[in-house]
């Protein structure tokens, strides 16, 4: 790869590489977004996709309601949602004859809406459609309304779900299931509580540093994400230190939009694979799981791409002037240690004996390595686990 470094700037520019760049999503990003809800009905009968407590808890499901009376609700959406809920979902969708989808909510509601797009108008099962454009027919349309402001669904063609069967996850994805329009408003994110804030503050962070390293990054990916790596930095500490801020979580919400942006385009790597066994077998916040991951894996991805992640280290280092670059892992620490996170897995609940399978798991799945620079056996793969759970 030919990266090009503009010391000047202290930017990414990817040397000559081919890129497409698609998003067909209108994103109407503002505070009370919510509120012109009514100008972009994109149907007769919404199908509304909710989360079980919070968008009751902040009103945004009332006034949704209040917008389509006639809309019929689905509210049993669980934190990263099963192929048997978007099941239930798209075959109510299916009956009630609604042709259009709201999705509320963090990313769990927004991939379940996502799904039940689909379904209504294909019939099966989701797990029928786990891979790439498996879909027939064009999905309903969606409109989506993050609560959440980490991991940027409302700009992606994917669902991210659980498949029970195999205790995995899998993603449905579909250029088609890119909601049609993001209603992405701030005011909406008050509600969050720290450990939600955090983790989903992580998640954004996690998929803008990923999004640099990828096999498939290019020069306006690089610059949506550095510049998301610079906003997170900045403003994740002070969306925790002062919650109702609303200028801070304005822009930890930008930052989750540049990052959906991103990896719609980027893919994630081998962090996110890696954090689905913390999530899946200790029930580890999505976020929180990728974040345990990223000393080990980005002490790596410096070995592959030196100059990418030396930019990126000073994009997130307290001391941002090129030249006075530290160790990314040295600006990880720091980082983490004004959230007050602890990056040992061993401090969430993670018990060390199941690592030899997780990683032998991992490595028989080629697919999770598709975005990922560098060789990785089933030692190696065993080696960044260890390292996770300690901290190191
Ligand atoms: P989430 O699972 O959607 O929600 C986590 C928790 O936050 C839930 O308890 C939820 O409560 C609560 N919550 C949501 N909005 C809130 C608010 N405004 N105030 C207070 N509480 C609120 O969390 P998430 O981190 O946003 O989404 C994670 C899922 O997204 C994972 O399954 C991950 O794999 C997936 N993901 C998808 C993509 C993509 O491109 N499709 C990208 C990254 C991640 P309620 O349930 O009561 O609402």
């Amino acid at each position: 790869m030919n990266t090009l470094i503009d010391s000047r700037m202290n930017t990414l520019i990817e040397g000559l590489s081919e890129f497409n760049f698609y998003l067909p999503t209108n994103i109407i990003f503002k505070v009370d977004a919510l509120k012109d809800i009514r100008s972009f009905a994109l149907g007769e009968k919404p199908f509304i996709v909710t989360g079980k407590n919070s968008s009751k808890k902040n009103g945004a499901l009332e006034f949704v309601q209040k917008c389509f009376p006639n809309g019929v609700i689905f509210d049993r959406v669980e934190e990263n949602p099963s192929a048997e809920t978007c099941d239930t979902a798209g075959n109510l969708c299916k009956e009630e004859k609604c042709d259009w989808v709201i999705c509320i909510g963090g990313g769990s509601p927004l991939d379940t809406g996502k799904c039940v797009a689909g379904l209504a108008t294909n019939g099966g099962k989701c797990a029928d459609y786990f891979g790439r454009d498996l879909f027939k027919n064009s999905p309903l349309p969606i409109l989506a309304v993050p609560t959440t402001a980490g991991t940027g669904s409302e700009v992606t063609q994917y669902a991210v779900i659980t498949d029970r069967k195999n205790n995995t996850k899998k993603t449905v994805a579909d250029r088609r299931i890119f909601p049609k329009v993001a209603l992405a408003d701030p005011n909406l994110t008050l509600t969050m509580n720290r450990d939600i804030t955090l983790s989903t503050g992580l998640d954004a962070l996690s998929q803008c540093m990923e999004g640099i390293v990828s096999k498939k990054s290019t020069p306006i990916t690089d610059t949506l994400a550095l510049e998301g790596c610079r906003i997170l930095k900045e403003y994740i500490p002070n969306v925790l230190k002062n919650p109702s801020d609303l200028h801070s979580r304005t822009m930890v919400m930008y930052a989750s939009l540049l990052s959906g942006i991103v990896i719609a385009h980027t893919g994630t790597t081998l962090v996110h694979a890696l954090g689905y066994y913390y999530t899946l077998y200790y029930g580890i916040p999505h976020g929180i799981a990728n974040a345990l991951f990223l000393i080990p894996m980005f002490r790596r991805n410096e070995k592959y791409l030196p100059e990418k992640v030396k930019t990126l280290s000073n994009a997130i280092s307290n001391n941002p002037n090129f030249g006075t670059i530290t160790k990314i892992e040295d600006n990880l620490k720091e980082l983490f240690s004004e959230l007050d996170f602890s990056y040992k897995a061993k401090d969430w609940g993670v018990e060390s004996k199941k690592f030899p399978e997780f990683a032998e798991n991992l490595a028989n799945d080629p697919y999770r390595f598709r975005n990922q620079y560098g060789t990785f056996d089933m030692t190696e793969l065993e080696n960044i686990f260890e390292e996770s759970y300690l901290g190191k």
